[in-house]
């Protein structure tokens, strides 16, 4: 399972020169790439044979013609221009299915950022002890904050104001019981029951809404009634009857929940919501909203241990609904009315829980959580 995680770093000067050599690499070779597609494009206007360079075919003509006569290119590692180029790529991409405008030159200064990557198994370029983070050709680094020491796949180092920050991406070992299963997020729905990560939507069954309607009727009557009258017995008697019965429809529903969740994954994890808390903020009429919340936790619980599965409780100050379950870079306000979730960071769009229950499975003790913004998804 592929984790992100960002966190400041801690260089010394050294290690900053380093950082901002290989931030100007990048931002020239993505504006000189920049600048040649323009002409590319440009010379295509008049003859439409001439093909748009691949990020490959960039790559060679950077080698040919901007690195052998920009030695410093070689004071940084090469994925460094690589990737800048590959960026760029992408966004001409992107402009030329029209999702978004050409790409502008990068300016010293404005989202100073390079990418380094991994290299291979027997030769690992970036380690990680916990404490530090070994990078390629700038070497051992200090983190802000300790890293599970694992193997990283590659890493952003990115500039804001006068910090610097490491984007990692990297490999966390699910502790599974049995490997066939899976590792599952759950969001208890506004609009459904649930919605699990793997995308899979159990609705709130119908009939629960129509009894709890009944139900209300039924509770207008008994007070309507005169206390001690042969009527009011049987209106009491007859709200008795329907709120075994709508009790009858959750237990149900959610013990067919559970069930699926216990015996088809290894880990389940749900928020750790008060219940008194859940009511609140979410306004649910659904039938774990009204009181289910601890029988579909009690039931979790034995369940779990029935399959041999494992039951986390992901901690409830977990923005779930606010981050993007994509780049997991951003984080906005999500008002309970949008259903679903824009990321204004890399454009995913995504329904609200669907995007809610994959954050909750990724969820692990210490997860970075991006400072909100005050963007509002629209
Ligand atoms: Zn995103």
């Amino acid at each position: 399972m592929l984790l992100s995680f960002k966190t400041a770093l801690i260089p010394n000067d050294k290690q900053q020169t380093a950082f901002k050599k290989a931030c100007g690499v990048a931002r020239h070779a993505y504006n000189w790439a920049n600048a040649h597609i323009k002409e590319v494009l440009e010379l295509r206007k008049d003859d439409k044979s001439i093909k748009i360079p691949s990020a490959i075919d960039l790559h060679k003509k950077l080698i040919e013609t901007v690195k052998s006569v920009n030695e410093w290119y070689y004071e940084t590692n090469k994925n460094v221009p690589q990737k800048a180029l590959a960026d760029l790529r992408q966004a001409w991409d992107r402009c030329f299915k029209k999702v978004s405008k050409q790409p502008r030159f990068k300016k010293k200064g404005q989202r100073d950022s390079f990418y380094l990557e991994a290299g291979t198994k027997a030769k690992p370029l970036i380690k990680n002890d916990g404490k530090r983070v070994k990078l390629p050709s700038i070497g051992w680094v200090r983190l802000a904050e300790p890293l599970p020491v694992t193997a990283i796949h590659n890493c952003v180092i990115s500039r804001q104001a006068d910090r610097w920050f490491i984007a990692i991406k990297y490999e966390m070992e699910q502790p599974t019981l049995n490997v066939k299963r899976p590792t599952v997020g759950v969001d208890i729905g506004v609009k459904e029951l649930a919605v699990t990560s793997t995308g899979k939507v159990f609705p709130n069954p119908k009939a629960y809404r129509r009894m709890s309607k009944r139900l209300k009727l039924a509770q207008r009557r008994v007070s309507k009634k005169v206390k001690g009258s042969k009527n009011r017995a049987k209106a009491i008697k007859k709200l008795a009857k329907l709120h075994a019965k709508v009790s009858n429809i959750r237990k149900d529903s959610i013990h067919k929940l559970t069930h699926y969740l216990a015996k088809n994954h290894s880990v389940i994890k749900i928020e750790d919501l008060h219940v008194k808390a859940f009511l609140k903020n979410h306004k649910l009429a659904g039938a774990i909203g009204d009181c289910g919340m601890y029988e579909f936790r009690r039931q979790l619980e034995y369940k779990t241990e029935k399959f041999s599965s494992k039951l986390i409780l992901v901690n409830r100050i977990f923005p779930s609904s606010q981050i993007c379950s994509n780049c997991g870079n951003h984080r906005h306000k999500m008002p309970l009315k949008n259903r679903v979730y824009v990321c204004p960071d890399c454009g995913h769009i995504e329904d609200r829980d669907l995007n809610a229950a994959k954050n909750i499975e990724r969820w692990f003790d210490g997860i970075y959580i991006p400072k909100c913004s005050d963007v509002v998804s629209q």
